[in-house]
């Protein structure tokens, strides 16, 4: 432990970030890192508690407590104590192959179940972790480490979010040759078209996926598994296949008038921007310049819908959501170590409230209809009041409640209904009651000989870490298939 009694002497520093008013007019990362002097100071906040729950990586009541990945939290938080940058940057890597991206983009349940936050505001593990890897690799130290024997293994991993990534990156490491296809034109799932620049600059995915190609990774982009590429000429050319392709499917908001011109998903709203700022487009092809913006679903993609139509000048915007405000402080219900669920102004939201002067969202507000013109343009939303019974733990209209709120634009920003149908279609892999791909945690393999699953298509939607973590467990599998036995962690 660097020092004993660091967490009693020394404050939380939050990451810094730029000014809301200012990061709106570009596109570039909103979060900055912490100086070197403050991360020492922050680092000396771990208290080196004997039992770290920081890295359970637990599922409590529905959610994951600690960090997934079981990053060795107290170890590098002693070395970055300590100035030995190369050594925590070592311990890091043990565990996490992808931190550029979980330092940037990670919810952080390793900080709601840090020990200090029993008490006191947690250790800032992100920004410490974030500083890690951006350290490594301003240092030159992070460079190509291709597998010094090769097995005559093949792998096809299908997907390349961040569980097929790190799959395939263990698998690589394990001396099999490993291809990765994608059906999208760029590598990277959700890291590359989903989640928005200014949570995470796309010079960062590009970069991991060349150190991986020279490493030996082969990338195949715009080729549709199990369309472009039959399933019978996949089982033939690999010897095990992953899919790791996602939870895209998208929950719709089935009400009438969804047809009208106006009303998009939130994905492909958003890939269609981070699309245009790759192609340096100085127009956006689906702009929410000058509208008005409603978007459905309270949680953190219509968060990311925000913040992109408020960079494209949006006149105003809305977030609705159907679940209650949280409260401020954890609920007896939820109790440390479990992940906090409080009340969050988010990156998105704070910059709505100093652009337009007000918080974004709306709670426990539920779509009726959406209303259109003549010429079949959406003009707004009928929405109706909804309470939580608290018997039943279901949501009943409030009567008398219904409202027209007036829109330009609607984003469906509604969740995730599962896999892709072509994936069943296409793969004759069993579908679970939660429309994912049957295969048993720590075993991975679906209903399917020599098939395997991992990320969110096994899972169901969920989180960078979890994928990192899948994917590298679906490898240990995929490895002692193949070799009948693994040396992977
Ligand atoms: C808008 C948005 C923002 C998010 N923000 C965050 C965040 O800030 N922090 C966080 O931790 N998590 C976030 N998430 C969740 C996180 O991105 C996902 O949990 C994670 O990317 C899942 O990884 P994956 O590899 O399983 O799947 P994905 O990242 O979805 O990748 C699957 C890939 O498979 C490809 N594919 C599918 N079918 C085929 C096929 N037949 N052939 C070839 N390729 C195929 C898809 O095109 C896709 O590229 C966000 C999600 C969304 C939607
Ligand atoms: S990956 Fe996420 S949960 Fe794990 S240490 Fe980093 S911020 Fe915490």
């Amino acid at each position: 432990m660097g020092k004993a009694t660091g967490f009693m002497e020394y404050d939380r520093i939050e990451t810094p970030v730029r000014k809301p008013k200012e990061r709106v007019r570009d596109w570039n990362e909103y979060s900055l890192p912490l100086e070197e002097a403050d991360l020492k100071i922050q680092a000396a906040r771990c208290m080196d508690c004997g039992v770290p729950f920081c890295s359970i990586g637990m599922e409590i009541k529905n959610g994951v407590s600690g960090c997934p990945l079981h990053n060795l939290i107290p170890e590098w938080n002693d070395a970055v104590y300590r100035g030995d940058w190369k050594e925590a940057l070592e311990l890091l890597l043990k565990t996490n192959n992808f931190p550029e991206f979980t330092g940037r983009v990670c919810p952080a349940p390793c900080e709601g179940s840090c020990t200090v936050a029993i008490s006191e505001p947690a250790v800032g593990i992100k920004s410490i972790e974030r500083a890690i890897i951006d350290r490594g690799f301003a240092e030159g130290w992070i460079k190509p480490t291709p597998p010094k024997v090769r097995t005559e293994k093949k792998i096809g991993v299908i997907g390349s979010g961040p569980a097929g990534l790190a799959c395939a990156d263990q698998l690589n490491q394990a001396g099999h040759t490993v291809t990765v296809f994608e059906k999208s034109d760029r590598i990277g799932g959700l890291l590359m078209y989903g989640i928005p620049t200014m949570k995470l600059d796309k010079e960062s995915v590009s970069r991991r996926v060349q150190l991986l190609e020279a490493e030996g990774i082969r990338f195949v982009t715009n080729v549709d598994c199990g369309k472009d590429l039959s399933f019978q000429e996949l089982k033939r050319d690999f010897d095990a296949l992953v899919l790791a392709t996602g939870a895209g499917k998208p929950r719709e908001v089935a009400v009438p008038n969804r047809d009208s011109k106006g009303i998009h998903l939130a994905v492909p709203y958003l890939t269609a921007s981070i699309r245009d700022l790759l192609l340096n487009k100085t127009e956006q092809s689906l702009s929410a310049a000058g509208k008005r913006v409603i978007i459905i679903g309270g949680g953190d993609t219509g968060a990311d819908c925000v913040a992109t139509a408020l960079r494209q000048g949006a006149k105003s915007i809305l977030q609705l959501g159907r679940r209650g405000k949280l409260e401020e402080e954890r609920s007896e219900n939820n109790p440390w170590p479990e992940y906090p669920h409080v009340f969050q102004m988010d990156y998105a939201h704070k910059e709505a409230e100093a652009v337009y002067g007000m918080d974004p969202r709306e709670y426990l507000l539920s779509p009726v209809s959406f209303v259109k013109n003549e010429a079949c343009e959406v003009t707004g939303i009928r929405t109706v009041q909804v309470e939580r019974d608290e018997e039943t733990k279901r949501y009943r209209e409030v009567p008398n409640s219904e409202r027209i709120l007036d829109a330009d634009m609607v984003l469906i920003a509604a969740g995730f209904e599962g896999a892709e149908d072509a994936i069943f279609e296409n793969f004759k892999v069993k579908k679970t009651k939660q429309q994912t791909i049957e295969a048993a945690k720590g075993f991975y393999r679906t209903s399917e000989e020599g098939i395997f699953a991992c990320g969110d298509a096994r899972y169901g939607q969920s989180l960078v870490v979890t994928a990192i973590a899948e994917g590298r467990e679906a490898a240990r599998e995929v490895d002692f298939y193949l070799m009948g036995e693994t040396f992977l962690p």
